[in-house]
């Protein structure tokens, strides 16, 4: 009774793809015959599977045939699906150098962000801008000639500029920890 089934049950051909529904009748129209009434599935594709001494043989020696064809193409696949793994472990690698790079960069920016904002709340310390502002300038100028009584002139900025910058470079050098 298996045997029957395994007349029936013919696989598809390897090299056009026909699945052989045309054989359905499994005639013997479907066999091309060699020497010594030896029998081969004959594909209308001109494919001739090996050859079996009755149908059944025929046949078997055909799906066997199919059957390891259809191995080396599932492990053609196997070894492409292997190579795209590897490349996405690579990635997944890379990606997670990456997001452990950003972390500690981020931690030492967190870290730069507190000992500044320590530094700046210190007793007796505020942040300032290096370079005064063309408003600050003109301001502490305006209230030099006013003090002194003379007129305001715009070169008085330079002046306050210069000793703005010798205010800052005289000031003490902030420490790290806090006193
Ligand atoms: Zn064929």
């Amino acid at each position: 009774m298996s045997e029957e089934k395994d007349i029936i049950k013919l696989e598809s051909c390897p090299f056009c793809g026909d699945d052989q529904s045309s054989f359905g009748g499994m005639s013997e129209d479907a066999f091309a015959s060699g020497s010594e009434g030896s029998l081969s599935v004959n594909c209308n594709c001109g494919a001739l599977g090996p050859s079996g001494s009755t149908m059944t043989n025929a046949v078997a020696a055909w799906n066997t045939r199919t059957a390891a064809s259809e191995i080396t193409r599932l492990r053609g696949e196997a070894e492409a699906l292997e190579v795209e793994i590897s490349a996405l472990v690579e990635s997944a690698r890379e990606a997670q150098q990456l997001y452990v790079q950003a972390d500690n960069e981020a931690e030492r920016l967190r870290g730069e962000v507190e000992r500044l904002t320590a530094l700046a709340s210190r007793e007796g310390w505020v942040m300032v801008q290096k370079v005064p502002t063309p408003a600050m300038l003109e301001q502490t100028a305006f209230n030099l000639c006013d003090e002194y009584g003379v007129a305001f002139v715009r070169p008085l900025g330079k002046f306050v500029q210069d000793a703005y910058a010798e205010l800052l470079s005289s000031a003490p050098p902030p420490k790290d920890s806090a006193g």
